[in-house]
């Protein structure tokens, strides 16, 4: 049965670990459940409300007035199986490590470059979470959701959820729409090894053959070795997305920098790294009171220690500030800013 608390402090709902308060929490076991508590009190929706999962990708800047609906609902079970291809169906509410490790264990390809990313399953098709070379949408069968206007269930077909780099439908049309409920993943029994990212290839060859434990060892074991834990160091993992600019733009910044990364893009498009620009203008591992950029991974903001959300974004705001007036080019949270 779904449960409900007032006037919550969201630290432990954060990873960035900021103090603000909800004024309502709602937490629900399943989609029937969601849909009865929904019937049941019509004020749930009726005023400001939104999804909240691990609170990973999102920063709250200031108290919530209204209503967080948070999926506690457990549970990951083979849908079907069509030859080599195995689709699995994940409840929300579940910890998307967890899904991995599953998967992993299973004998099941196709998410193993995506361990030990922080979150939960119904949060994972929304940003269209990616690592090492992999992203969700690959493997995204159908997403569940309950529509708010209607209260209805539907199922929309991972081809038309409009992923892209850090995007979906669900941060776009959708977005404050619909509740994902449930997603269903195709995995497949047949190994395809991804290593062509990094350091991953040598990190897998350190434990031996390429099988699905040593690749998920390996995305751990570099992962640990880069990306401070929120659980000691409260952040958001990259705060910012990597810029996607016209050749033009690309072609004069590499005529001064020739050595700065990027990447094609769609559309003849080139991405640049965030990272490297906000090393290059200074700021990896600077801190300014209780906020800072990690100094292993110049896209992580971390809080030192009692840091609040306005902090961390006028923070965030003086880096956009410095990496603008020295390159030009507009760099925007990835993460979720709430408040
Ligand atoms: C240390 C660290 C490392 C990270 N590394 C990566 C990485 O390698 N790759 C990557 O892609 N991301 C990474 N992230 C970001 C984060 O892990 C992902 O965005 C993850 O999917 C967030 O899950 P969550 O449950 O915590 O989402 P939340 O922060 O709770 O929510 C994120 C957004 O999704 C919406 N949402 C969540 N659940 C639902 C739902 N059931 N229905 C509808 N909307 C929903 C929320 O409203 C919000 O807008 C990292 C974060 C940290 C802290």
């Amino acid at each position: 049965m779904a449960t409900e608390q007032n006037n919550i402090n969201l630290k432990p709902y954060n990873s960035f670990g900021v103090s603000q308060i909800a004024e309502r929490l709602v937490e629900f076991t399943s989609y029937d459940d969601l849909h009865a508590a929904l019937t049941a009190d019509p004020t749930i929706l009726a005023g400001s409300w939104r999804v909240l999962g691990g609170g990973n990708n999102t920063l709250f800047i200031s108290d919530y007035h209204g209503t967080l609906i948070h999926p506690v609902s457990k549970g990951i079970t083979v849908s079907a199986e069509r030859g080599d291809d195995v689709v699995i169906r994940v409840e929300a509410g579940e910890e998307w490590d967890d899904v991995v490790a599953w998967a992993v264990s299973h004998g099941l390809w196709g998410i193993e470059n995506l361990s030990l990313i922080p979150g939960q399953a119904g949060a994972a098709p929304v940003q269209n979470i990616g690592a090492y070379g992999t992203e969700v949408k690959d493997t995204i069968e159908s997403v569940e959701m309950l529509c708010t206007a209607t209260l209805n269930r539907l199922v929309l077909g991972g081809e038309y959820c409009s992923f892209g780099y850090r995007e979906s439908i669900f941060k776009q049309s959708l977005a404050g729409k619909v509740i994902i409920t449930a997603i269903n993943l195709r995995l497949s029994r047949k190994p395809a090894p991804r290593l062509d990212y990094g350091a991953l290839r040598a990190e897998v060859e350190k434990l031996g053959e390429p099988s699905l434990e040593n690749i998920r060892q390996a995305v751990i074991a570099i992962r640990e070795s880069k990306l401070p834990d929120p659980k000691v160091l409260g952040n958001g993992g990259s705060f910012f997305k990597n810029p996607i600019v016209e050749p033009e733009v690309a072609k004069k910044l590499l005529a001064t920098y020739p050595d700065m990364p990027h990447y094609p893009a769609e559309g003849d498009k080139t991405k640049l790294s965030s990272g490297w620009l906000i090393e290059q203008a200074g700021w990896k591992g600077k801190r300014v009171g209780n906020v800072g950029v990690h100094d292993r991974q110049a896209l992580v903001l971390v809080n030192h220690g009692g840091a609040t959300g306005g902090e961390v974004i006028e923070f965030a705001q003086q880096i956009v500030a410095e990496v603008e007036q020295k390159f030009g080019v507009t760099i925007v949270p990835e993460i979720n800013i709430v408040g």
